[in-house]
């Protein structure tokens, strides 16, 4: 059997085979490595699959939150509601714009935030919340939308693990995560559903003004050659990227369908183990398993991370830490106890091996040793 990876894209590289070589190839003719055009048609091709959006690439998932924060003219001292379980990228963009953060609690079931905690985190200076779709599948949006739309606050979808799910309105109309909000945001860091082969991240607004003023942020601040109207940043997506990413979308739903399948066999292994909870699909949204991550309810997650380890099988922790308690985030306004169930997942989820190219020999094999665990 094949070594397990988490992410496997070596086997992902053998799937697409010489379709590869001969993208890079047409970026290595023109040389235009920067600003070719195979970015700007990746961006329409993305945004006609996220169902018609302006979609602004940047360099990675961490620039197009901070462009994001930076083209709502979020000012120091405005404030950010931002869940307490989640990737560091949201906090760490708003500290460096001197915005501050205000923490949210997280569902033990879902992960996400919970809309009915939004209130507790407001502030009078609070001018945008940062909803994370963790994992690959929707926070609760229409309560969050509803929210900030009663404060009258920004909403800045962070979709860089759920690029392709789909929120699911009570009358069965669907959406693309990450064009529901003001803007939305996403990174092609080469272990996301769609990733490219280095760094990469886009922004997406149904605005076409909001996407200009995104891109010309992005690009320094210009405004026409050497006319600097604003103080901007450099982030681009490369040409190559672009190349890659151009070729991947097309596969993205299929390789999202693997992914939930493979969630399936897992959760079937799974079933009757008292021990672990399985991935919870919630109603509102599909699932696109960036991660399948179980929460070990027996205080022996780390002993069976190591187990697995063990045997050759890798397992990860997201999030070993809850934001609030990070050294670099920490305020005496959020001591330990604050956030109870953000606090509790860091000590109880695991995620497993999930991409799309597992075989069914490779699941058995960590199901199976998952189970042996616990009996
Ligand atoms: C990966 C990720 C990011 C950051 O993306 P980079 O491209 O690594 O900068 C931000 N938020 C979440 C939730 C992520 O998973």
């Amino acid at each position: 059997m094949r070594p397990i990876k988490m992410v496997d894209l070596g086997l992902e590289r053998t799937f697409l085979g010489p379709r590869l070589e001969a993208a890079l190839q047409e970026v290595l003719e023109h040389t235009q490595y920067i600003k070719g055009p195979e970015v700007s048609r990746f961006a329409e091709e993305l945004g006609a699959y996220l169902g018609g959006v302006e979609v602004v690439p940047c360099a990675n998932g961490t620039d197009a939150l901070q462009l994001a924060l930076m083209a709502l003219d979020l000012k120091p001292g405005d404030g950010v509601i931002v869940p307490a379980f989640t990737y560091v990228a949201t906090a760490e963009v708003a500290a460096l714009l001197r915005l501050n953060v205000y923490w949210v609690d997280v569902s033990l079931d879902h992960f996400n935030l919970l809309p009915e905690q939004l209130e507790a985190a407001w502030r009078p200076e609070v001018k945008a919340i940062v909803p994370v779709h963790l994992f690959g599948q929707a926070a609760p949006m229409q309560g969050i939308l509803s929210f900030a739309q009663e404060k009258h606050l920004y909403v800045i979808e962070d979709a860089a693990q759920a690029l392709g799910a789909s929120y699911i309105f009570p009358d069965g109309r669907t959406q693309k995560l990450g064009t529901l909000g003001d803007i939305g945001c996403t990174s092609f860091f080469p272990s996301k559903n769609l990733g490219c082969y280095g760094d990469g991240g886009a922004i997406f607004t149904r605005d076409p003004a909001r996407a200009k003023r995104l891109a010309r942020i992005a690009n320094h601040g210009q405004d026409t050659l050497y006319e600097f109207a604003e103080v901007g940043v450099n982030s681009r997506l490369d040409s190559l990227q672009a190349a890659i990413l151009r070729l991947k979308l097309p596969y993205l739903d299929a390789f999202n369908e693997r992914r939930r399948a493979v969630a399936d066999m897992y959760d079937s292994y799974f079933a009757g183990i008292a021990a672990l909870q399985t991935p919870i699909r919630i109603s509102w949204s599909t699932h696109i398993f960036h991660q399948y991550t179980l929460r070990v309810l027996d205080g022996r997650r780390d002993a069976l991370r190591a187990y697995l380890h063990e045997k050759g099988i890798p397992a990860m922790v997201y999030y070993p830490k809850p934001l609030h308690l990070q050294p670099a985030y920490f305020r005496p306004e959020y001591p330990a106890g604050s956030f109870p169930n953000a606090e509790r997942l860091a000590k109880e989820v695991i995620s497993l091996p999930m991409h799309p190219f597992l075989s069914e020999d490779q699941i058995a094999y960590i199901a199976e040793t998952v189970r042996a665990f616990f009996r």
